[in-house]
């Protein structure tokens, strides 16, 4: 195949270091994007919505959105065009490594590769307004870096992140906190939910929504996020 000009590089996310050298070194490639939204009550409600459990739904992002963070460094994040107020949605990630549609709830955790840490970066001020008109949310969703995450972590080292604490912090002082066993939708209901909209492939990720204490953040902010079990993410606006 000939192509008019060189076609843009896989995004790969590495995994996870591992004792298994042969794993240490491979990559997740990243597919597609999918994030669900208004997933946890008390962001729902600090967003002006009731929480009540209606359905999922979802937007997404571009793979190139990707923002490796590798682990022990920090990444940075350069602050985005076009806004004054640039939030944080820290987040818990599913990575998916079989495909699939229509799958069950109680067999889609088997479709999961693995999780990782996710930042959900957020335009609220371009978001907002296509709330208001009825526009869609991609400019206030999927700008160039706004999906800041870290190694895939797999099921095989880490098993499947049902509770844990989830959490961020900015220059120190926490933001945000929960459990992610607090989620409304799991994530095996999310991925069978999802299923029926798009058929999943491997390499798809899922950005599983965010807790409340979401706010805005300022060039020279550092952004340090958790999930239990899979370390932490430090990424400093610029
Ligand atoms: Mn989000």
């Amino acid at each position: 195949m000939e192509y008019v000009f060189a076609p843009a590089p896989i995004v790969a996310v590495p995994i996870a270091e591992s004792v298994d050298t042969a794993s240490a070194r491979a990559s997740f490639p990243v597919r597609r994007i999918y994030c669900v939204g208004r997933n946890y009550a008390a962001h729902a409600r600090e967003m002006g919505h009731d929480p009540e459990r209606e359905p999922p739904f979802f937007f997404a992002k571009p793979a190139d959105a990707v923002l490796y963070v590798a682990p022990g460094t920090t990444a940075q994040f350069p602050y985005p065009s076009r806004t004054r107020d640039v939030h944080h949605e820290m987040e818990l990630v599913v990575a998916i490594g079989r495909g699939g549609r229509d799958i069950a709830a109680d067999q889609a955790l088997d479709h999961v590769y693995g999780y990782a840490l996710g930042l959900d970066m957020t335009r609220r001020d371009l978001q907002a307004e296509a709330k208001k008109m009825g526009r869609p949310w991609d400019v206030g969703k999927g700008f160039d870096h706004s999906a800041p995450l870290g190694p895939i972590h797999p099921v095989s080292r880490v098993g499947h992140i049902q509770s844990g604490a989830i959490w961020l912090q900015v220059n120190g002082i926490e933001k945000q906190r929960a459990d992610v066993s607090q989620l409304i939708w799991s994530t095996a209901e999310t991925i069978a939910y999802l299923s029926t909209l798009f058929a999943l492939q491997p390499g798809d990720l899922i950005f599983t929504g965010t807790p409340e204490g979401v706010g805005a953040v300022a060039r020279g902010d550092l952004m340090k996020g958790a999930v239990a079990g899979l370390g932490e993410l430090n990424v400093r606006v610029v």
